[in-house]
C-alpha cells in the first residue's frame, strides 16, 4: 500500500487538495473564478472531470462538514444555554445556507483528493508500465 512507484505521495495529494490546487502538478488551482471548476489542469492536462456525477460525493462531504463544523457546535451552544432558541435557529438557518457555499471549493477539493488519496497510481505522474497480469488498480 505504501510502495508508490511514482513521484506523488499521499501527503503530497493531501496537502494540494487541502491548498484547492491540482492533485497530479500542485502548480495550479483548481478553480477559475469562484466556483468554476477547470475542466483539465492548464499545467498537466490532468482532467478534474471523472464521469458524470463524480463531483457528487463533495456534496456529501460539504454535507457532511456543514453539520458537524457548524451546525453541531450551534446546537451545543443552545443546549448549553450561551444561544437562546431564536438565535440559534436563526444561526442554524443562515449558517445552513451560507456555510455550505463558502465550503463549496473546499469540498470539491476535498473529494478529487480523496479519489487521489486511495487511488494515487491512477495519478499521470504516478504511472507506470504494467508487470504481466497486472491491472490498473494493483
Ligand atoms: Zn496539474
Amino acid at each position: 500500500m505504501n510502495a508508490l512507484s511514482g513521484e506523488v505521495t499521499r501527503s503530497r495529494i493531501v496537502s494540494r487538495g487541502l491548498r484547492n490546487r491540482c492533485p497530479n502538478c500542485g502548480q495550479e488551482p483548481l478553480f477559475r473564478g469562484g466556483f468554476q471548476i477547470h475542466e483539465s489542469c492548464p499545467g498537466c492536462g490532468l482532467s478534474h472531470e471523472l464521469g458524470e456525477g463524480f463531483f457528487l460525493g463533495s456534496m456529501s462531504i460539504n454535507y457532511g462538514v456543514t453539520v458537524v463544523a457548524f451546525l453541531v457546535p450551534v446546537l451545543v451552544l443552545y443546549l448549553t444555554g450561551v444561544f437562546s432558541g431564536l438565535t440559534a435557529a436563526v444561526a442554524a438557518g443562515v449558517g445552513a445556507l451560507l456555510f455550505p457555499v463558502v465550503f463549496y471549493r473546499s469540498s470539491r477539493s476535498w473529494w478529487l483528493m480523496a479519489y487521489y488519496f486511495f487511488l494515487p497510481h491512477h495519478l499521470p505522474a504516478n504511472r507506470r508500465e504494467l508487470d504481466e497480469g497486472e491491472d490498473e488498480n494493483g
